[in-house]
């Protein structure tokens, strides 16, 4: 007997149908004889719906009122999937956040666990009951509901099946893995079954989007073994797993791109100490998270500085950047929202030189002109015009995916 933690997305449970198909799958299991904790999502589009309603009404809601509101998606799915679950002769029962004392900071909107009592799941299954958990959503020390950033029910499931020590958290999804790249882009794609949790924190941050990053990060800190896999049929998805022997093997195990990208260069700012601290300093303080920066000096005594940040944080840092470089006597700011970051992550770089030159000479065969590079022990990325985006992530895949790789010399 297993104790197995599942999760079901949006789409797995997006109509009442897909709902009575979860039940079965999840009945199937509990006749097996495991021991059952679902997390859900909202139905596929709810959370959308909700943050229109909030919209409607208000330029900026408070986000309080928007944590109560979006997790009421969650409680919904919980509610049915319970209800369905009865229905089949089951003991199920449904738990919101604050009711298995999920505890969170309070960062509305984006909050992060802190701790999860399980006694009153372990009582449940100990009744022998199915116990179903509403995803994404938890409660702060003053008895606030959160939630935690979009896709955040992954993170829910891997933090509950971490504190009940299950033996597995299955993730239950519209695709069945995890691809060396997206297969709408790169019908050669291929499915893993195996990834690092290392490879998995790039490409969940890289933009391939099939779980919340910090999901990985609970995975891989308290090392809970997390099983990929489609809820529309049987088969075997992709492991997420600490690294293993001849893991270090594979140069490049994916290609992701980020079309969740813009760009903001100043020119000309004087070149003294203190001028990256000012154009970004404020933006950090307002919480945006800058990705990728470069600083080139001209040799007029003058620099330039870009980098890039996410599409809903472009309209507020361009107007922080542009009150920044008057004040610091800077030429001009130029802003560029064509642009993807196309990266290639894999262990076996950390030991195999030539994967960039590799990389840069494909984009060069291809015409393809880099904007910006940054990399880091398993990972290379670019920063393209964004109508290149699926042609440069094709010609990688084939030249560092697809191809055996060059004999050492
Ligand atoms: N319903 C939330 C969202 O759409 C959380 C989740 O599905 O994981 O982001
Ligand atoms: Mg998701």
């Amino acid at each position: 007997m297993s104790l197995i933690v599942q999760k079901y997305g949006g789409t797995s449970v997006g109509t009442l149908e897909r709902i009575q198909t979860v039940a079965d799958r999840v009945g199937r299991g509990s006749k097996a004889g495991h021991q059952l904790v679902v997390v859900v999502s909202a139905m596929a589009g709810e959370t959308n719906r909700l943050l229109e309603l909030a919209g409607k009404l208000a330029v900026q809601p408070f986000e309080r009122e928007v944590d109560v509101l979006l997790s009421t998606g969650e409680q919904e799915t919980a509610a049915l999937l319970a209800i369905a679950l009865q229905e089949r002769g089951y003991a199920a029962r449904s738990f919101l956040g604050h009711q298995i004392r999920i505890d969170t900071d309070s960062a509305f909107g984006r909050a992060r666990i802190r701790s999860i009592d399980g006694e009153r799941l372990r009582s449940a299954l100990q009744r022998g009951e199915i116990a179903v958990v509403a995803g994404f959503q938890g409660v702060d020390e003053e008895h606030n509901i959160t939630t935690l950033g979009r896709g955040g029910s992954d993170t829910s499931a891997v933090a509950v099946a971490a504190a009940l020590k299950a033996d597995v958290c299955e993730i239950y999804t519209d695709v069945d893995g995890v691809y060396t790249s997206d297969p709408r882009i790169c019908p050669q794609a291929r499915k893993l079954q195996r990834i690092s949790h290392d490879e998995m924190l790039e490409l969940a941050s890289l933009g391939a989007k099939v779980l919340q990053i910090r999901s990985v990060e609970f995975a891989k800190r308290y090392n809970v073994p997390v099983h990929v896999r489609s809820s529309f049929d049987d088969s075997e998805g992709t492991w997420v797993v600490p690294e293993e022997d001849g893991m270090e093997d594979i140069l490049v195990s994916g290609v992701s791109l980020d079309r969740d990208q813009t760009k903001i260069t100043v020119r000309r700012v004087p070149d003294r100490p203190g001028i990256a601290s000012a154009i970004l300093g404020p933006i950090a303080a307002a919480n945006i998270v800058v990705d990728m920066i470069i600083q080139n000096a001209s040799a007029a005594g003058d620099a330039d500085v870009t980098f890039t940040l996410p599409k809903t944080d472009f309209r507020r840092a361009l107007a922080m950047v542009e009150q920044t470089a008057q004040s610091i006597g800077a030429q001009e700011v130029s802003a560029d929202t064509d642009v993807v970051k196309v990266s290639v992550v894999g262990l076996g770089m950390r030991n195999h030189a030539g994967v960039a030159a590799r990389m840069f000479d494909t984009l060069a065969r291809e015409g393809i002109n880099i904007q910006m590079i940054s990399t880091s022990e398993i990972k290379i990325s670019v920063v393209i015009d964004a109508k290149y985006g699926e042609l440069a992530v094709r010609a990688l895949h084939a030249e560092l995916v697809e191809k055996p790789p060059p004999a050492e010399t």
